[in-house]
């Protein structure tokens, strides 16, 4: 029975490179019908922020994955956050073992001391490592130097003590073997601190054998904690988990790893949200980074991925992240299905106030159109429509000299007369053949065309020099107004 947890801390939102643990860990768990944990890791009580929780898991309801147990949905192994788990001395037992056995101790050093040690080590060009002070003392003499700390008021950390001389290794789900030699751990860590709350690398250890859970799939950037983690697996007499760390996300464009401060990245689930980015197409480019089908087809919904997941195609090299590639993927679900992007889509409009809620509901058909003819299909995220349909159907632009030009030049004087004189003759309800019709009527008439054209009719209509297909806009105008946009320009 595969059991496999995703393991957010509440520090921040919903960042991509979570989201994509999350959805392997899915991925993994829903392809093998295996159990899909989620557990709180707020021990950093410090770092927590307001609603991290809370946005976290609302956004992954929004990419769509559900689970199995979680703090809202408690199974057998709860409960599911951290800082519950502590106050039922869940973590003390163990930390309690361990001192018992010797294989950790109190340590009494203050920032000020280690502050010292590490100036020492740095001026002997060494590595920063950790130095066990009780060396050489029997059990008893500890326990009363400890007494001794006790009495001067002092608060202990409990540290593990690390067993210098070993080797951990594990083959890695993605990367392989992997050795990582005891001594690169930077001696013996701490696994509570003096509030009381255990580290990260302790408590993970404790959750995951307790909560049954079978792999560990994570980013690279905890490759460095395994062997601590191995260590109290170790320690602790437990079976150690089978372990994969899916390949580091880099930015595409400067080829770094991708980092919080990288400002030409959107790297927020809720970001890329708010700009109304669909939760399928989130999917489908995150499930792309790192991971890939066989064949060349790029489009996958999660129940596709889901099927074809095999956690052996979960790629070595870095995966690149290419917002580019993201638009591209998001246009062609917003291509898809129209009809279910498209309330989406009014709300957008909506929301930038160019309509209100009540009259975009009336006139429901007539804003379709816009949207339709304004460019829907080239759009990336739905956002971008308010720009498309802002002018003319909402708006009327400045006439910039440019298009004064064109309205003023010789061809542009005649077209404009002829226009005007045959718009106005055309019923309110003309359709685009017939606009289309019309303008070719004075293409013939004046033989003008091309830019000479087009350009003074759509200018004198829309004050546009570019833009949509102009007849199927002009069937979405109002006449009247038209007319009047026309009256200006010309005065
Ligand atoms: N809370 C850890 C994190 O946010 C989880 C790491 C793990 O999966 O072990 O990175």
């Amino acid at each position: 029975d595969f059991r496999v947890r995703y393991a957010p801390s509440p520090t921040g939102y919903l960042h991509i490179g979570n989201a994509r643990t999350a959805l392997f860990n899915w991925l993994f768990a829903r392809h093998y019908n295996g159990t899909f944990v989620i557990r709180i890791e707020d021990t950093d009580s410090a770092r927590n922020i307001e609603n991290g929780e809370q946005s976290q898991l609302e956004n992954l309801k929004w990419l769509g994955l559900d689970w199995d147990e979680a703090p809202d949905k408690p199974g057998q192994y709860g409960p599911y956050r951290q800082s519950e788990r502590n106050e039922q001395g869940i973590y003390q037992e163990f930390i309690d073992e361990l001192l018992a056995k010797g294989l950790a101790y109190k340590s009494y050093k203050t920032s000020e001391q280690l502050a010292e040690e590490r100036a020492a080590q740095q001026a002997a060009k060494q590595a920063p490592h950790y130095i066990y002070e009780y060396e050489g003392l029997t059990n008893e003499e500890r326990e009363a130097k400890y007494a001794d700390f006790e009495a001067q008021g002092l608060k202990p950390v409990v540290r593990f003590r690390v067993p210098e001389e070993k080797v951990y290794a594990w083959d890695d789900i993605v990367k392989g073997h992997i050795e990582i030699g005891a001594k690169e751990v930077g001696g013996d860590w701490v696994i509570q601190k003096a509030d009381g709350m255990p580290t990260y690398n302790f408590a993970v250890v404790v959750d995951d054998h307790l909560m049954k859970i079978s792999h560990v799939l994570r980013g690279d950037d905890h490759v460095s904690n395994t062997p601590k983690q191995m260590m109290i697996y170790e320690a602790l007499g437990w079976d150690v988990p089978k372990f994969g760390h899916m390949a580091l996300i880099i930015n595409g464009a400067t080829g770094k790893k991708l980092s919080k401060r990288d400002n030409d990245v959107l790297q927020f689930v809720e970001q890329y949200r708010e700009l109304g980015y669909q939760p399928e197409a989130m999917d489908n480019f995150i499930g792309l980074l790192g991971w890939s089908p066989k064949g060349e087809d790029e489009i996958f919904s999660l129940e596709e991925f889901k099927e074809m997941f095999d956690e052996h195609r979960l790629s070595k090299a870095n995966a690149k992240f290419d917002q580019k590639k993201l638009e591209w993927i998001n246009n062609q679900w917003i291509r898809k299905d129209k009809d279910r992007i498209m309330p989406q889509l009014f709300d957008q409009i909506i929301a930038a106030g160019l309509i209100s809620k009540e009259e975009a509901e009336k006139r429901a058909d007539w804003l379709k159109e816009v949207i339709e003819v304004a460019g829907v299909d080239g759009i990336s995220y739905t956002k971008q429509i308010v720009d498309l349909v802002r002018e003319p159907f909402f708006q009327l632009g400045e006439v910039t000299d440019e298009m004064v030009d064109y309205l003023t030049s010789e061809d542009g004087r005649k077209v404009y007369d002829a226009w005007e004189k045959a718009y106005t003759a055309l019923p309110d309800d003309a359709d685009a053949g017939t606009y289309m019709a019309t303008i070719r009527g004075i293409q013939n008439d004046l033989e003008i065309k091309g830019r000479n054209l087009w350009n003074p009719i759509r200018i004198a209509t829309t004050h546009q020099i570019q833009g949509p297909n102009l007849p199927e806009m002009l069937v979405l105008l109002d006449k009247p107004a038209v007319l009047k946009t026309m009256a200006d320009v010309k005065a």
